[in-house]
């Protein structure tokens, strides 16, 4: 029995003959008169916790939980605020958004004049060859939805490249420096996985697809060691700032381990990691073994892979063709054959498989290989493979993650961010049948998750949260919701995001509830987000974020 538990045992000992008998030792800090929602099964509401060191010590009404005070005890009043367990994101990338924060941040620009505006501003800042990086456009939302032609960017930046990423990270927009920098010309072929977007004479527009982006990528000079140091720290920063207490990092590669081992031993970084590995390039980690962690500061068990492309740029793999492209069908960007001898190194190893799908197809090819996987290796199945994003799925696949045991990583305001254009490119029959399809997959029995995606979409916790319970953007449009047969309840969406993500870590002994004896994470609430009416989720506000006790972010 572990100390906390006998201590528990004693207070209640001592409560049951009426004595007001502090445990020693007291906690080191007590938050009461909240609206505490712990997802906690066996007690699903409370008003105050007591914390000592990094773990929960006491859950329940605000007077039951004083009697952990002592002269030291930091004393919290809520004064009926709200508070959930730490947030978590399922599937997020740090760096990347370590890195979008270093970059011109073209998200919700509203054509592409204005791109080109901020890419000549920038430039009048810089040396002539330094790179001019920026991401998340997306021309869906401009007036003209086409893909754009580079022209303008040589004209607003004739001495700089320019690589701005497109907002699903599966298409990128290069100028002529940039083109030039790796030798594309109208001569350069289409490689394998990828496309060259052409004008009618057929030279390169500058619109780079899948794989093709590469050519152009890979000659960006990489970040110095500071700047990817940098990178975390911004990231950690904004994580705290919105509430979350853990994120799973989908794709790190071994050197980015090294960096976080170094920020978290030296008490830079305090978001919780668990890290899924760069799949097709793992160094020496499968000898290795999986790095565990107690503390559940930083863990290393998992690998992630990449089946298809993204539903914006016509990438991911589907079974029939794009009702708006017909011939296309996406591309598998990791060839299956490959997947399952990745998917069956790691179970041996001990490490979980996570694997990115997104059309029809690829979610079936990897539902394939993962069944293939589990009948060889009999560990696999406990190790809680899982599939990432899930967002298209043929009707008939939809049972087979209950029956092999496959968690559904979702991302809900991937749903609301596509929805206004996805049944263009699947038709609504497609929609209809398995689109973002979380309410049937629930039925189903599988085991659900919930992340971001960040930097594709905005960290935010309470944004997905929003998404998943209206299924509308945040504009409230469409009303009544995209598909609302398929919304979260408040308690499921919360739970994808607490216990269920948890549970996709392997951590829900530790986390994802809020009950003594787990480590002690928690976010205060300006708002009850599981009573208020759905806009209110979105200006709910986040009063302070604690990390194994300790206050990461205060408001
Ligand atoms: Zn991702």
């Amino acid at each position: 029995m572990r100390p906390a538990h006998a201590l528990l045992l004693a207070a209640c000992a001592a409560c049951a003959v009426g004595q007001a008998v502090a445990p020693e030792p007291p906690a080191d800090l007590i938050v009461i008169n909240a609206v505490v929602h712990t997802m906690n099964a066996a007690r699903p509401r409370a008003e105050a916790v007591a914390v000592r060191g990094e773990r929960f010590v006491a859950v329940g009404t605000s007077a039951e939980v004083l009697r952990w005070r002592g002269s030291s005890t930091r004393v919290v009043n809520a004064a009926g605020l709200t508070v959930v367990p730490g947030l978590q994101d399922a599937h997020g990338h740090v760096a990347g958004l370590g890195a979008a924060l270093q970059e011109l941040d073209l998200r919700d620009t509203p054509s592409f004049e204005a791109i080109v505006a901020k890419v000549r501003t920038r430039a009048a800042t810089m040396k002539p060859g330094e790179w001019i990086l920026g991401r998340d456009w997306d021309q869906n939302r401009w007036p003209v939805p086409d893909w754009p032609a580079a022209g303008p960017l040589d004209a607003a930046a004739p001495e700089n490249p320019v690589f701005l990423m497109r907002i699903d990270g599966h298409a990128a927009l290069a100028n002529r420096r940039a083109l030039a920098s790796a030798g594309v010309t109208r001569d350069t072929p289409d490689p394998a996985g990828g496309r060259l977007i052409r004008d009618a004479s057929g030279a390169p527009t500058g619109v780079l697809v899948d794989v093709a982006r590469s050519l152009v990528a890979r000659q960006i000079p990489p970040p110095s060691r500071q700047q990817r140091v940098e990178q975390l720290l911004l990231a950690d920063g904004e994580l705290r700032r919105v509430g979350l207490t853990m994120v799973h990092d989908a794709g790190v590669d071994p050197a980015t381990i090294d960096l976080y081992r170094e920020v978290i031993g030296s008490d830079r970084f305090a978001t919780r990691v668990y890290v899924m590995l760069t799949g097709l390039s793992t160094g020496d980690w499968f000898t290795r073994g999986p790095l565990l962690d107690p503390h559940q500061r930083l863990t290393v068990r998992a690998v992630k892979l990449i089946a298809d492309g993204a539903l914006g740029s016509r990438g991911a793999a589907l079974l029939e063709d794009y009702a708006d492209e017909p011939g296309n069908r996406g591309l598998l960007v990791t060839p299956p054959e490959r997947l399952y001898a990745v998917t069956r190194a790691a179970a041996q190893a001990g490490f979980q498989t996570a694997i990115h799908a997104i059309g029809d197809r690829a979610n079936r090819e990897v539902l394939d290989v993962f069944e293939r996987v589990e009948a060889e290796v009999p560990r696999a199945r406990d190790l809680r493979l899982r599939d990432e994003h899930a967002q298209i799925l043929d009707g008939s696949d939809i049972p087979r993650f209950a029956t092999l045991g496959v968690i559904v990583s979702v991302q809900s305001t991937h749903c609301t961010s596509d929805m206004p254009w996805a049944p263009r490119r699947i038709g609504d029959a497609r929609v209809a049948e398995g689109a973002y399809a979380w309410r049937k997959l629930l039925a189903s029995g599988a085991a659900i998750a919930q992340g971001s995606d960040f930097p594709v979409e905005r960290p935010d916790p309470l944004l997905g949260f929003y998404a998943a319970i209206t299924r509308q953007a945040t504009d409230g449009r469409p009303p009544g919701g995209w598909a609302p047969d398929q919304r979260l309840t408040r308690p499921e969406a919360l739970r994808a995001m607490t216990l269920g993500a948890a549970f996709a870590a392997h951590a829900e002994r530790d986390l994802g509830s809020i009950e003594a004896g787990k480590l002690a994470d928690f976010v205060v609430l300006s708002r009850d987000i599981m009573s208020v009416d759905p806009p209110d989720v979105l200006s709910t506000t986040i009063v302070r974020t604690v990390v194994g006790g300790r206050t990461v972010y205060e408001q």
